[in-house]
């Protein structure tokens, strides 16, 4: 005898919970690095003080919005 569907689905179920698990915790650790390169966190390392001054991903969006043509300043 076949599984039913509701079966199947409950087999697959903690395989697709953990994807939902696995996937935010990729998205945060992913706006976490983002965050922490764009306030100069992860290159202070290298970089020193000046590195808290630069902004990377600010100043990468505020350019593709000037390139965009919309003013800001
Ligand atoms: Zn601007």
């Amino acid at each position: 005898m076949s599984k039913t569907y509701e079966q199947s689905l409950d087999v697959s179920r903690p395989i697709r919970d953990w994807l939902i698990i696995g996937g935010a915790l990729a998205l945060g650790l992913l706006a976490l690095y983002s965050m922490g390169f764009d306030q100069g966190f992860l290159l202070s390392l290298f970089q020193g003080h000046t590195s808290y001054q630069i902004n990377m991903l600010h100043e990468l969006i505020h350019d593709s919005r000037h390139i965009a043509a919309f003013p800001c300043h």
